[in-house]
């Protein structure tokens, strides 16, 4: 099932993307793909959106580069996806899954059957090729909520899981697994940026397309250049850099 934006706002309207990004998510809502907590989720993120500016800052390209790095030189990395992500990336989703030959999996928080199936048809409907996450065969130590049910194949087998819009719990029980992390994540205080490996501190609606753009540019990298750029981040001055331009304001 596709859904089309059912408002027409018009592009000269001052807040014209922030409120497209609504529309996505209240229509991904009657959908059944977004929950109704997501859009309270997306308030927090909106906030924190506005005091960076709402725009891509340069801590945030750092992380995006030892990303992309971490990704390219991971044995099985595996791309997380929850409603929020699938109702406003689907594309760009599918696209970044191809490019770093990841495959995507369907996590949710609210998990219901339903929904699972609505989301995997939706990304598939946005050209998606392989959907995991239906079948949930394994379960991620420590967390007893729906989220720790993951696919053997997938997230529980990965030595790199990409989790935007993740949340804490998970993100640190996937590290204690030995698993390496990347959120993005728009409040830089949050568990989730504060549990990550790399943390990108932007919108996924910028942070996934900003990826899928530098994949071409990172491959042709020599490894020893990638191991570089993955052992020389540091993502806890990352969050300071964040928090200390957020104070600047
Ligand atoms: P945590 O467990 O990490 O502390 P939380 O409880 O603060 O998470 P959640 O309700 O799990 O937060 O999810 C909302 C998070 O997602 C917020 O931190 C918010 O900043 C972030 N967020 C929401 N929308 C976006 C978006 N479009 N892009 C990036 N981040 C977003």
């Amino acid at each position: 099932m596709s859904y089309e934006l059912v408002r027409n706002i018009p592009k000269d309207h001052p807040r014209y993307e922030s409120l497209m990004i609504r529309e996505k998510l209240v229509n991904g809502f009657k959908a059944g793909i977004v929950c109704a907590e997501g859009l309270i989720a997306h308030g927090r993120g909106e906030a924190f959106d506005y005091l960076i500016g709402e725009k891509t800052i340069e801590p945030a390209i750092v992380a995006t580069k030892a990303a992309v790095a971490m990704m390219l030189t991971a044995k099985h990395p595996v791309i997380s996806v929850n409603g929020n992500t699938a109702a406003l990336v689907p594309d760009e989703l599918g696209c970044l899954s191809e490019r770093i030959g990841a495959p995507l999996e369907v996590n949710l928080f609210h998990r219901t059957e339903d929904r699972v199936d609505k989301i995997i048809h939706h990304l598939k409907a946005h050209g998606a090729k392989d959907v995991l996450g239906k079948r949930a065969d394994a379960h991620i130590p420590g967390i007893s909520h729906e989220r720790g049910k993951v696919s053997k194949e997938g997230i529980y087998s990965a030595d790199v899981v990409f989790v935007p819009l993740e949340d804490g719990d998970r993100c640190e029980a996937l590290g204690n697994m030995g698993k390496k992390t990347i959120a993005i994540d728009l409040n830089p205080l949050s568990r989730t940026a504060q549990a990550a490996s790399v943390t990108i501190v932007d919108n996924v609606v910028r942070a996934i397309p900003n990826m899928t753009k530098l994949v071409d540019e990172t491959k042709v990298l020599p490894g020893s250049e990638l191991k570089r750029i993955c052992t020389s981040y540091d993502n806890k001055a990352m969050l300071e850099e964040v928090i200390r331009r957020i104070k600047m304001i």
